[in-house]
């Protein structure tokens, strides 16, 4: 078995060979190690390879970790953050990389006007209309985009995607484009940048990249598979 730093390593390689076929240059992809489920002392160890930036998808997994943990480290909650957690969560993370409803997003607006921040945020997008997922429909997207920019405690700087699963990256890679396309289009109608794009996983952040991405988050092909039954930390 590999350590985690031998494999962070080759996702590093395999990230600026995959920027370099897009003609990008590996500044423009940061990689978020994706520590939900795994042990602060597991994180450690990504963290002593150089890894800096961590994504958890439960506010409780990030209060348990954080303090476990040198405060150097910055952590984006990429999963959808619940009504009653935003008080609790904003002041631990650099970014909420999944807002999925504008629900969701002035309950932010408001809260971060509470507490006197400004946070970085990404969209959601549903790109499949698949019920088990969160995030907006891009058409949706649209319509809500003035709406959305009227809420000024929030930073949005892009959108975020989890196509749906499928082994083969080149079926992953249309949606990417497509959420690539779909930026394109809000830039258009809302006339203003949304630089970032997370999307892509351990299984497809290649196809990602060479379609834009600037954000992946990768986890298993770190630090190893999940046990299917989440353990308690
Ligand atoms: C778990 C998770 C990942 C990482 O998945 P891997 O397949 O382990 O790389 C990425 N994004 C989100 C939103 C996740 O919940």
């Amino acid at each position: 078995m590999s350590s985690i730093a031998e494999r962070l390593d080759t996702i590093r390689e395999r990230i600026s060979h995959a920027a370099a076929r897009a003609g990008r240059t590996v500044q423009e992809v940061k990689l978020v190690a994706v520590s939900k489920t795994y042990s602060a002392e597991i994180v450690r160890e990504a963290v002593d390879a150089g890894q800096l930036c961590f994504g958890e998808n439960r506010v409780q997994e990030i209060q348990a970790k954080q303090p476990l943990l040198p405060s150097k480290l910055r952590w984006h909650l990429i999963g959808p953050v619940q009504s009653n957690k935003i008080r609790k969560v904003l002041p631990l993370v650099e970014m909420l990389q999944a807002v999925h409803s504008l629900e969701i997003a002035k309950d932010i607006q408001r809260i971060a006007g509470d507490l006197g921040l400004i946070p970085r945020v990404l969209l959601e997008v549903n790109l499949a209309a698949e019920s088990t997922k969160h995030g907006f429909a891009p058409d949706r997207l649209a319509r809500l985009l003035d709406e959305l920019y009227s809420l000024d405690r929030l930073q949005i700087e892009g959108l975020m995607c989890i196509p749906p699963f499928d082994l083969d990256p080149e079926k992953s890679r249309r949606y990417f484009a497509r959420l690539r396309e779909i930026r394109d289009e809000l830039e258009k109608i809302g006339g203003a940048p949304l630089p970032e794009l997370s999307m892509g996983m351990s299984h497809d952040f290649e196809a990602a990249i060479l379609e834009g991405a600037t954000f992946v988050r990768v986890g298993s092909a770190i630090f190893g598979e999940r046990n299917a039954i989440k353990k308690p930390l």
